[in-house]
């Protein structure tokens, strides 16, 4: 993996780190450029907390027309920037615990804010992080997310879980696709299940 992908990281956009909350809560179950091409116009247009938290959600629902899910992620969006700014004075908390409180955050979400916003060793599972470690045999067949997160973190040394986790990512997305994977390229494939 280090040889595939030494330097690969996190493919949201953002330059704050309320920014990054909402990026990734909108990238569930839709892709990072969608969410991109839509955070460009967002925080653009409403480049403070304060503006996105005062906006018209009708607006927001119009900017975030084109991702899934778009008028419960429009909803979520606000809340979560009237969250932060009236228990949290506009930062965005660390504890896993408080961020899984925020409306549209859940544990892979948290996991994710907590590795790429405070450097905290995480190892979120997504979907292209459950498929591989399926295929490769680095989990049980029939675990969940959560199962696979734990047992990930415990076959990883903890100083490897955040670059592990966009490693995984990027093989998911590029080459170990869901349908039709790249495996005639794959430099992994002395250690697959599915070839
Ligand atoms: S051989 Fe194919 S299915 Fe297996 S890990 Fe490689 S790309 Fe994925």
């Amino acid at each position: 993996m280090d040889t595939l992908y030494p330097n690969v990281g996190c493919e949201l956009n953002y330059h704050k780190d309320y920014e990054l909350v909402i990026a990734v809560m909108l990238s569930a179950q839709t892709k990072d450029s969608a969410v991109n091409a839509v955070t460009a116009v967002l925080f653009n247009k409403y480049p403070t907390l304060e503006q996105l938290a005062d906006t018209d959600i009708k607006d927001i629902e119009e900017i975030l027309r084109s991702i899934g899910l778009y008028k419960n992620k429009a909803k979520n969006l606000k809340a979560i920037c009237h969250t932060l700014l009236r228990d949290y004075d506009g930062k965005v908390p660390e504890e896993k615990n408080v961020l899984q409180t925020l409306p549209g955050v859940g544990n892979k979400t948290a996991g994710v804010i907590r590795a790429e916003i405070f450097h905290i060793p995480e190892l979120p599972v997504d979907t292209h992080i459950l498929r591989i470690s399926k295929r490769l045999k680095l989990t049980d067949q029939n675990a969940d997310a959560t199962e696979t997160e734990q047992k990930l973190k415990r076959l990883f040394p903890k100083d490897r879980w955040i670059k592990t986790h966009h490693q995984l990512i990027h093989f998911g997305r590029y080459t170990c696709t869901a349908k039709n994977p790249q495996c005639e390229n794959c430099k992994l494939s002395r250690f697959c299940t599915k070839k």
